[in-house]
């Protein structure tokens, strides 16, 4: 129901940083296209800022299922500036309030009963006149950890990505996945979301 306190995962998330860069540039988006809004700004390759693509971490371990997002702030809200206007303030926070409910952006397979245990979002834009940029091109990113824990664990077999119905506007998910059969990497889609875990 509600979320725990999340302090214990932190140990977890690092877990996860570290297991995802061990893997090497075979895992780190190798395939990484330049769009015509490709940004790198000093971004790693694997976190490119390229409007309508996202990355996404997800490791089983044990019961516990993490979940962490990376993505330009355009994918979540459609723009990427401080907000100017109150219905921008407005699409900013209810953005908030949809990346807090882990539970509908990525549904398990109800047999093992997987709950949202926590989650850390984060989504700032600033302020009018934080960037004063002379070049016009204003850019923001959105970052999300979501932990779950799973009373049945063996039982979970499938995750349905619902990222691209709850914030249209993203192409591709580029995805690295840690289970306990391995590592991989998998491309989802609007019309390819689910992945078999
Ligand atoms: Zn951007």
């Amino acid at each position: 129901m509600s979320a725990r306190p999340n302090q214990p995962h932190r140990s977890r998330w690092l877990l996860l940083t570290l297991l995802i860069a061990a893997a090497g540039p075979a895992a780190a988006g190798a395939d990484h296209d330049h769009g015509d809004h490709d940004h790198h700004h000093g971004h790693r390759q694997h976190d490119a800022h390229v409007h309508g693509v996202a990355a996404l971490n997800i490791a089983v371990d044990g019961d516990l299922l993490l979940v962490e997002l990376d993505t330009p702030a355009a994918n979540i809200v459609g723009f990427e500036h401080p907000p100017r206007n109150e219905a921008e303030r407005t699409a900013i926070a209810e953005a908030r309030g949809r990346l807090a409910d882990g539970a509908a952006l990525f549904m398990t397979n109800a047999g093992a009963e997987c709950v949202q245990m926590s989650h850390q979002v984060r989504l700032d834009l600033g302020s009018p006149g934080d960037h004063a940029h002379t070049d016009g091109e204003i850019h923001a990113d959105a970052h999300g950890e979501w932990a779950f824990t799973c009373a049945k664990p063996a039982a979970l077999s499938q995750l349905d990505v619902r990222l691209f119905e709850v914030f249209p506007g993203k192409d591709k998910l580029r995805v690295q996945l840690i289970t306990p059969s391995g590592q991989r990497g998998a491309e989802l889609t609007p019309d390819s979301h689910r992945l078999d875990l």
